[in-house]
């Protein structure tokens, strides 16, 4: 293996460009492999919060996320039923100085597309779906579902929930559904003005079994977006979402706010996604095979942190890598374990639990987090 070794990441969701951006920003010989055609922007927004943005600073698209994100000032939780508020987080300035960036909410379509962008466009294979991987040899095989074979030293696992990667490693093993559902959909601010309502930045409205979270996808708050969570017991449908409609959200959130009743009048379409999960993983890397993000800790979306641990994975392999010297990946890939599993397995829990800013709490063990930065635990094993 020469000095920089050649990597392959299977994915280029969001954990997956963030990785693949990194590695090339570090001069590592870096292809992505994305089994997808072509990406399409998607009805869905994500909060990105300081933590992640650090990341971003460093793959530097994060004046372009500034640019194009709505700034919340706070995150303010809401009793779903009387509009009571049972939590403001303040974000905004506060955010910017004590947490070290911007707490954003952006249209995922445009942030998944600006983060691909930064990728080597040379390098960045789509209509790629890996189906098999060999790690015998001096190099890993990979045999793809078009019948093409690559070779890596390294070989990245950035392909979500249902990863090939951690199949190779684990076994088959479906995840598990969560009971939960999540209904998506994005309206457009121009038919909020018709009601006398105020309609705020970052807003989630609670009951004892559901929620609503809402917020502006854009900076020019054109676009509004809702995530729920929603009890149902069984999710049969085979696919990863279906389409849901108007009536069903009046069902689910019959009751609630008048606001929240506004915002479903003004649902032009909306899906329905199960929200899917697994166990802490007793394994997230062997010989030349490393995971992250959703392929080796899927959760609950409830702490809209999910993402933001695929990104900060992203980030601490990289470093791992620098620190230890590739050619010791297998102590890097430890070294990157040990500074992740906690973290990734506490956020699981909470999302798991959906108590997440429910109540005024301190958020900063979340948002302070600097993958670069934070000093590193040294495995106890090795
Ligand atoms: P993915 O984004 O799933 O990317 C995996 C990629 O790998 C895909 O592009 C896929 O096509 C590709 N792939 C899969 N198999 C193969 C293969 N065999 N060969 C090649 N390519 C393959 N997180 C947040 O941080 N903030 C939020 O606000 C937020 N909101 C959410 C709302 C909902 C309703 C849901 C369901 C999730 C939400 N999340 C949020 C979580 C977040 O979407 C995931 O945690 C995140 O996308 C994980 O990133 P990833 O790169 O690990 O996996």
């Amino acid at each position: 293996m020469n000095n920089k070794p050649t990597i392959a990441v299977i994915g280029a969701g969001l954990g997956g460009a963030a990785a693949g951006a990194l590695l090339q920003q570090a001069g590592y010989p870096t292809k992505v492999y994305e089994q997808a055609p072509a990406f399409a922007r998607l009805g869905a927004g994500i909060h990105l919060g300081p933590n992640v943005m650090k990341v971003m600073r460093r793959i530097g698209i994060e004046e372009k996320l500034n640019a194009m994100g709505s700034h919340p000032d706070y995150w303010f939780s809401r009793n779903g039923m009387t509009g009571e508020y049972q939590s403001r987080i303040p974000l905004g300035e506060f955010a910017r100085e004590n947490y070290g960036a911007a707490y954003i909410t952006v249209h995922r379509g445009d942030l998944h597309e600006l983060m691909v962008s930064t990728l080597d466009q040379d390098n960045l294979h789509f209509d790629k779906r890996l189906v098999d991987v060999d790690d015998s040899g001096d190099k890993v095989v990979m045999t793809f579902a078009d019948g093409s074979i690559e070779e890596a030293d390294l070989v990245i696992g950035a392909d979500g929930v249902n990863s090939r990667l951690r199949e190779k490693l684990l076994g088959p093993e479906a995840p598990i559904y969560s009971g939960w559902v999540a209904h998506r959909a994005i309206i457009s601010a121009e038919k909020l003005k018709a009601y006398d309502l105020d309609f705020e930045a970052c807003v989630k409205w609670w009951s004892e079994d559901r929620h609503m979270m809402v917020y502006f996808v854009t900076g020019d708050e054109k676009e509004y977006y809702y995530v729920t969570g929603v009890p149902e017991p069984d999710w049969n449908h085979g696919t990863s979402f279906v389409d849901s409609s108007r009536e069903e959200m009046r069902k689910a959130f019959e009751g609630y706010h008048p606001t929240v009743q506004a915002l479903i009048d003004c649902t032009e379409s909306v899906t329905k996604w199960p929200l899917l999960e697994r166990n802490p993983l007793p394994l997230w890397h062997e010989n030349r095979l490393v995971l992250l993000g959703d392929a080796c800790h899927p959760m609950k979306p409830h702490m809209a942190q999910g993402a933001a641990m695929a990104i900060e994975d992203a980030a601490m392999l990289v470093r791992c890598l620098e620190e230890v010297g590739a050619e010791n990946y297998q102590q890097a890939f430890e070294l990157y374990r040990t500074n992740r599993f906690e973290r990734a397995s506490r956020v699981q829990q909470v999302s798991h639990d959906n108590t997440w800013l429910r109540e005024d709490e301190d958020p900063a063990w979340v948002f302070a987090y600097d993958p670069f930065e934070v000093p590193l635990k040294q495995p106890t094993s090795q």
